[in-house]
């Protein structure tokens, strides 16, 4: 149940075309999985176009709120997702496999199809987007893991105390 419709990627390549909409997290069960909680909501844009080598092609636009556990602290994390990835589209397998291997390419080569499964690519997209190891500020490297954070000194305040020195 999700309400990412297929599309035809070659068509909205042909035609400029672009599909938008929310999609809610509890109906992308391998993305809810990942997360503390099945909350929270995505958006997704996709704009289809034809690439610099006239191949079909499209950009996809995820952006959100999703909640994940801080790896320190085991605390809730809000994560705000906004990623853009552009692809092109090849005929079946055959030709995905003859393809260079190019890692300076922007755009990533997926077999498209004209009942494309839109749905998957925006969840595996947002999986892709989530950080490996989720941390609140607080708790980056070299905070102490408490839940009672110690104020930092003022920097006015030293300052000060700089000058009453002098
Ligand atoms: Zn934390």
């Amino acid at each position: 149940m999700t309400s990412i419709p297929r599309l035809d990627v070659f068509d909205f390549a042909a035609h400029g075309r672009d599909a938008q909409g929310s999609v809610p997290v509890a109906a992308l069960p391998r993305l809810a999985e990942s997360l503390r909680e099945p909350t929270g909501a995505l958006n997704y844009e996709y704009r289809g176009h034809c690439d610099a080598q006239r191949r079909p092609a499209g950009t996809l636009r995820l952006r959100g709120k999703v909640v994940l556990t801080c790896d320190r602290c085991n605390g809730p994390l809000t994560h705000e997702p906004a990623t853009e990835q552009g692809f092109f589209f090849v005929r079946d397998e055959h030709e995905l496999e003859a393809l260079p291997v190019d890692p300076e390419a922007q755009a990533d080569p997926l077999v498209g199809s004209t009942s494309f499964d839109l749905a998957a690519l925006v969840e595996d997209e947002a999986i892709l987007a989530l950080p490996m190891s989720p941390r609140h500020a607080r708790c980056q490297a070299g905070a102490a893991p408490t839940l009672a954070v110690e104020p930092a000194p003022h920097p006015f305040a030293a300052l000060a105390a700089l000058k009453r020195r002098g």
